[in-house]
């Protein structure tokens, strides 16, 4: 069974050379917008590229703002600034997630709480999230949202839409607003992804992107916040710029701001991608459709696209019979020329994050084992 799936891949990539589990295609204008940065000499902060992609990636997700960071992390980070979330604070975010995530919490002084994920979408469950919300928290006066157990306010949720898949985030965003949380939707595995025909990352107040190499577009490095709040969206791009007082000569910040601008070379490099990103999508479709009908008559199980969603299928993953299994799956096909990777190690495990709240994860704990991703790279 296992080598009629490494003999499966290599005929769909069509080389008997190594493959991996997601390389980028440069198939459009790429180099036509580098040399044209070069030419020019603006590559780095200034130029005209920031701008046409933040509004081409408005346009392209539906958000009324977008915010060019130099990576998903910073945007995130900037997010949970602009939710007002501080030392001492939590925030709510699942343990079945890139470590960036929990990261870009840390960097505030926050702490996350993590709650499981629903065993369909690898999203945040909303009805984990209520059960722990009525259970465990009370709004004060003030209307905030605080922790029984460590009388913290719970100020943020962060949900990730896992490989592209959409949680169900009509459900999260209405059990956000009940209880006065801010939502914010990590997106960054999921541009191109929609919810009920509404793309992820357009439902919280902010959602953020990446373009790291390996991501569905990339620009070598990169991110993006998106926001429909016009005066948040002002904030993002003065506090990504190192909060510079705007002025044709002096030299006045009144923030610590932070230097993550996207450089005017790598938005060029993205603008060519995001031109291609409807082929992108179509072929990774089309390839996650081939997926499906090879795993239908095996004992491994092709994850499909949750239902009220389409996805991206930025990384494809299935589904193995247990531990055992998945080790030993992942042993062959690393063995026979096949990349495949097992799922991040839980959050709560992780030594940094041990001693975080930690909820009944379930379902986390059940995918842990026996989630892998397999080759998913755009094939033209
Ligand atoms: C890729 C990714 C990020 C951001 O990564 P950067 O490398 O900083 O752009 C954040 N969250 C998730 C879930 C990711 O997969």
């Amino acid at each position: 069974m296992y080598s009629n799936f490494t003999k499966f891949v290599k005929e769909l990539y069509k080389t008997n050379e190594f493959i991996p589990l997601h390389e980028p295609r440069f198939i459009g204008n790429e180099k036509k917008y580098l040399n044209e940065c070069i030419d020019s000499t603006f590559v780095s902060s200034v130029g005209r590229f920031v701008d046409l992609f933040e509004e081409n990636i408005a346009k392209f997700t539906g958000a009324k703002h977008a915010i060019a960071c130099v990576n998903g992390t910073a945007a995130l980070h900037i997010a949970l600034i602009l939710s007002d979330v501080k030392a001492n604070d939590e925030v709510i975010t699942q343990p079945l997630t890139f470590i960036a995530t929990a990261n870009a919490i840390s960097y505030t002084g926050a702490m996350p709480v993590f709650i499981d994920v629903d065993k369909d979408t690898l999203g945040l469950s909303p009805q984990k999230l209520e059960e722990f919300l009525s259970e465990n928290t009370y709004l004060d006066d003030l209307g905030f949202c605080h922790n029984k157990k460590t009388k913290r306010i719970i100020k943020a949720c962060i949900p990730m839409h896992t490989f592209g898949h959409p949680a169900r985030i009509d459900k999260i965003k209405s059990i956000c607003d009940r209880y006065n949380i801010t939502l914010i939707e990590d997106a960054a595995e999921s541009l191109g992804s929609y919810y009920k025909e509404q793309h992820t990352g357009t439902f919280g107040k902010f959602g953020t992107l990446s373009f790291n190499g390996n991501k569905t577009i990339t620009t070598g490095g990169g991110g993006m916040i998106l926001t429909n709040d016009d005066a948040l969206a002002k904030r993002a791009k003065h506090l990504t710029t190192q909060a510079k007082v705007p002025h044709k000569w002096e030299y006045v910040h009144n923030y610590i701001g932070y230097n993550y601008r996207l450089p005017n070379i790598n938005a060029a490099l993205g603008l060519a991608q995001l031109e291609q990103l409807p082929i992108f999508i179509e072929k990774k479709r089309q390839l996650a459709e081939k997926y499906k009908i090879f795993f239908i008559n095996t004992d491994i199980q092709f994850v499909t696209e949750p239902q009220n969603s389409k996805s991206n299928y930025w990384l494809n993953f299935i589904l193995l019979k247990d531990k055992e299994e998945r080790n030993n799956f992942l042993k062959f096909t690393n063995e026979n020329g096949v990349m495949t990777r097992p799922v991040w190690e839980l959050m709560n495990r992780l030594e940094m994050f041990k001693n975080c709240q930690v909820e009944n994860i379930e379902n986390s704990e059940w995918l842990a084992d026996r989630v892998v991703n397999i080759p998913s790279s755009v094939i033209l």
